[in-house]
């Protein structure tokens, strides 16, 4: 930032990542001017903001906004390209970054990207608590809460910058080259932003293009679309898989069986023991290496297959920055997850309860739906993207009892339902009152449970359609559940 004392630099959108970056342009001497669309109402930061001499624009984007004057243009990754400001600074050749390329920029401490379509926030939390346990120092921010430039500037050689880093985020980074990235999966989200999905695989691959000999990068190896991007890179390499015993990087052993769901009400006692393993990458003279056990997958408190994917790429993480994985597993076996995501609630006259709102796609209500060990009765519906849920069909059929249907895609969710032969569709009609409409699908619910079932909020939807959040969305179930 300090090149860009003195010059003019223009920050799109004020969320906290936006007033984060133009605090520090302007401590760093450049003349910022932040803009946002919303009305300076709902911009609460403004007045903070121009108390210290930026200049504050709310309510539209001004038709002078950006000029030849212009040095930088910082754009918050909500931002479409097509917005007339971000046209401009690019028809004038002015650089276009993210918070995020400004956070490499600032960021003395090496950092850690995590990416990836589902999955991201678990595996970040997870791995800051895994680096702290083992004696490191983990600063974990970016799309998980805390702005990743603010914790960049504060940052030192001695931390780790462990960040979640979206899709969004990722597609200005121009020059940004995390030490360690991390690629967890890749399915068909957030096309309604990204157009299509050769540039929403892009946007992703960015978090290895610029990785040299001395960075590492780890992957899904289960993803063909993550093994194609990786086929470039020269960054030292750990996969990691679920599915396949791989010559080197850290496995599930023996592998677990494709396409298969976790069985349904089967004793643990009868399933196979299976561990976590990690393989040395041989060098070239040497011969294969052992694989080293690293702990049972049973010994794991998280629950779900996808979870034990999060565990995969959270170890290969520990690895990759020197950590012995020894020393992490007893802090490993005690994560239980992240609030929200496959989250247990209660169990209720024989019944389970699990909140997993987070689930705002397809791909992970089908992880979460089947990674239970019973049929459930499965709560879903939000905001309407355009897509089908013919995906979800095959689950419906094999692991749904019955569903409970909320929100704009309530009528298209019912017609994957009646497809999968489900009899029992319950749909919960819109309300100005959210939380009794949460209280009634729930309600719902409950009386479709036998002692033995599971309730399950999964939505497979965004949450904006009724909700503000995902977070309000999970919370007003969790209440519901203590109205029955
Ligand atoms: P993200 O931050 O990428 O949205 P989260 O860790 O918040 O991911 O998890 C969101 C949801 O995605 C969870 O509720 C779960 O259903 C599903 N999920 C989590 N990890 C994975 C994974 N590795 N693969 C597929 N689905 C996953």
């Amino acid at each position: 930032p300090s090149s860009y004392s003195n010059k003019r630099v223009v920050v799109l959108g004020m969320a906290r990542s936006g007033a984060s970056i133009a605090k520090l342009f302007h401590q760093y001497g450049a003349k910022v001017t932040i803009n946002d669309m919303k009305d300076r109402k709902l911009c609460s930061e403004a007045d903070e903001l121009e108390q210290m001499g930026i200049i504050v624009i709310c309510g539209s984007h001004p038709a002078d906004l950006v000029t030849s004057e212009t040095a930088l243009l910082i754009k918050n990754p909500g931002i479409p390209y097509s917005a007339p400001p971000v046209i401009a600074a690019q028809q004038l050749q002015i650089p276009i970054i993210t918070e995020v390329e400004a956070a490499y920029y600032l960021s003395p401490a090496p950092i850690i990207g995590i990416t990836g379509s589902n999955g991201k926030t678990t595996t970040t939390s997870l791995t800051g608590l895994l680096l702290k346990a083992a004696g490191l120092l983990p600063i974990v921010a970016g799309n998980i809460g805390r702005p990743l430039s603010e914790a960049a500037h504060e940052a030192t050689v001695n931390d780790w910058l462990v960040a979640e880093l979206s899709s969004f985020q990722l597609k200005g980074t121009v020059n940004f080259q995390p030490h360690i990235a991390v690629l967890l999966n890749i399915s068909e989200t957030h096309l309604d932003y990204h157009g299509s999905m050769d540039d929403y695989v892009t946007a992703k691959s960015n978090i290895f293009r610029n990785q040299t000999t001395t960075d590492y990068a780890i992957w899904n190896a289960d993803d063909p679309l993550c093994n194609r991007m990786i086929e470039k890179s020269d960054a030292k390499k750990i996969p990691f898989s679920l599915y396949e015993q791989l010559p080197y990087g850290v496995y599930v052993s023996p592998p677990y069986k494709k396409d298969a769901a976790e069985p349904l009400n089967t004793d643990p006692s009868l399933l196979e023991e299976r561990y976590i393993v990690y393989r040395e990458e041989a060098s070239d003279s040497e011969i294969e290496q052992e694989a080293v056990q690293i702990v049972k997958v049973r010994d794991l408190s998280i629950p779900g297959k996808h979870n034990v994917a999060n565990a995969l790429a959270a170890l290969a993480i520990v690895i990759a920055t020197g950590v012995k994985p020894q020393q992490v597993v007893a802090e490993l076996c005690q994560f239980k997850g992240v609030e929200h995501r496959l989250e247990f609630v209660r169990e209720m006259n024989g019944v389970a309860y699990y909140n997993d709102s987070k689930a705002t796609n397809a791909v992970a209500t089908m992880m979460s739906v089947s990674s239970l060990p019973e049929k459930v009765i499965l709560i879903a519906g939000g905001l309407d993207r355009g897509s089908d849920y013919s995906e979800l069909l095959p689950l419906m059929k094999e692991r749904v009892k019955a569903v409970v249907l909320l929100g704009q895609t309530r009528f298209k969710l019912a017609e994957i339902a009646k497809q999968a032969g489900l009899i029992c569709i319950e749909i919960v009609e819109p309300d100005e009152d959210v939380e009794k409409v949460m209280q009634q699908a729930t309600r719902k619910a409950a009386s479709l449970a036998n002692p033995g079932d599971i309730v399950l909020l999964s939505p497979a939807c965004a949450s904006w359609d009724m909700f503000d959040s995902f977070e309000q969305r999970g919370s007003m179930f969790k209440n519901s559940t203590h109205t029955l």
